[in-house]
């Protein structure tokens, strides 16, 4: 059915938001996506988010709401949080948070009080703006202490955050990125946390995908709380997550509700529920392997093209590419706005020690979850790795762009978004 056909009622009732919707469906289908933190949804999940569940309060928790009419509301999270506890080998889970930050933030009110000391990612080093920016409810509540890549590697060293950590007495340890290309050692994080007293937390939102299908090692059995998306690799709905050790599961609900959140989201969370499932299925652990596969594949040949990665490749389905050395009067900024213009859609991202500001940067972003879900390949990794630096080297050449564009949409009509 052609897209247009879902947005009936739309098309009738609100022309102009039914413009809105088709153009981004045609952007969507027409571009290929390597944002890290995107991806595309199944139709299943599509529906269940675009359910009647949308008309449900359900202030509470499964058997124990604030309003009448909740049985099979509570069926949908309850199949959620089982789902999720199995995906993940969890103890307690929690599917309510409306977002990363909200399960993020639902933890710091469960362990911490204000002005207690957090230990965590440089967010200019790859962590998130959740693990303490100054202007964050992180960084406006708790005092926070940073830790950053060794400047050579350009990963963590672990000695060096354990010296922070013994200096800081943390009462909160945050592990966990959304633009670090490498694997995280998590029992080291563990045994730190350990030695200093401190709760540990990692925040698996990029990776999530990737611990399911066991491509990334798992953080839940030495953390006493994950947090997580649903939308990035895990490939659901706009959302976020909690698990966590039994003793903490109570504290951790009331801090979601009523501590930070009132009705929970219930069509979204039967769309977790669904997505859930689909993790849980054989296909999507031989999906996974493909973004880690795609991203080496093009992280390889972006490497063979001249470009310049941070720490020198990735182990994940992201990279960071440091236009610095091939191009050193490039912004990341330019670059991203190039790209566009052939139909090639990243982010501009700060990467560590970068001296440019956070809205013009000196790198790129890439990541292969949304391109890998339309059935791209290495080949066409490779093709693309050699158009991302074509453009980059031709200095935004109009003709250029213009040719690239074209083998985009071709690119684009023989991998097709799912109808
Ligand atoms: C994306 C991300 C989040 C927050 O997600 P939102 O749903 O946008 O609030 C939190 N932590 C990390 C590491 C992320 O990458």
């Amino acid at each position: 059915m052609p897209f247009e056909k879902r947005y009936e009622a739309i098309r009738k009732s609100d022309p102009q938001m039914f413009d809105v919707l088709c153009n981004e469906e045609r952007r969507q289908r027409g571009t290929l996506e390597l944002i890290a933190s995107e991806n595309h949804v199944s139709r299943a999940v599509m529906e269940a988010a675009g359910s009647c569940l949308t008309n449900k309060y359900a202030e509470g928790y499964p058997g124990r709401r604030y309003y009448g009419g909740c049985q099979f509301v509570d069926q949908a999270e309850t199949l959620a949080l089982e789902r999720l506890k199995q995906l993940f080998g969890a103890d307690a889970a929690n599917v309510q948070p409306h977002s990363g930050t909200q399960a993020n933030t639902a933890v710091y009110m469960a362990v911490l009080q204000p002005g207690d000391t957090i230990l965590s990612l440089d967010l200019a080093h790859g962590g998130h703006l959740t693990h303490g920016m100054k202007i964050n409810i992180s960084g406006l509540l708790y005092n926070i202490v940073h830790y950053g890549v060794d400047e050579k590697t350009e990963r963590l060293d672990m000695g060096k955050i354990a010296d922070l950590a013994r200096q800081h007495k943390p009462k909160l340890i945050i592990a966990g990125a959304s633009a670090y290309p490498r694997f995280m050692d998590f029992e080291a994080f563990a045994g730190v946390a350990r030695e200093v007293g401190a709760v540990l937390m990692v925040d698996m939102a990029h990776i999530a995908g990737l611990v399911a299908a066991g491509e990334h090692p798992s953080p839940v059995p030495m953390s006493d709380f994950v947090t997580s998306t649903t939308h990035k690799t895990l490939r659901g709905p706009r959302g976020g997550l909690v698990l966590c050790k039994e003793q903490y599961a109570k504290t951790l609900n009331s801090r979601v509700f009523p501590g930070i959140q009132g009705g929970p989201l219930m069509h979204i969370i039967a769309a977790k529920a669904v997505a859930f499932g689909e993790a849980l299925n054989e296909k999507f652990r031989e999906y996974q392997k493909q973004v880690r596969r795609n991203a080496q594949a093009l992280a390889d040949a972006l490497m063979s093209h001249g470009m310049r990665l941070v720490s020198g490749g990735t182990d994940t389905h992201l990279m960071l590419v440091d236009l610095r050395p091939s191009h050193p009067n490039l912004t990341g900024k330019v670059a991203e706005g190039w790209l566009e213009c052939a139909n090639i859609i990243v982010n501009k991202n700060m990467i560590p020690f970068d001296t440019r500001k956070p809205m013009e940067t000196s790198g790129l972003r890439i990541g292969t979850p949304a391109v890998t879900t339309r059935g791209l390949k290495e080949a066409e990794m490779k093709t693309l790795a050699g158009l991302i630096a074509e453009i980059i080297n031709s200095g935004g050449e109009d003709h250029l762009l213009t040719r690239v564009r074209a083998k985009v949409s071709e690119m684009c009509q023989q991998y097709p978004l799912a109808e």
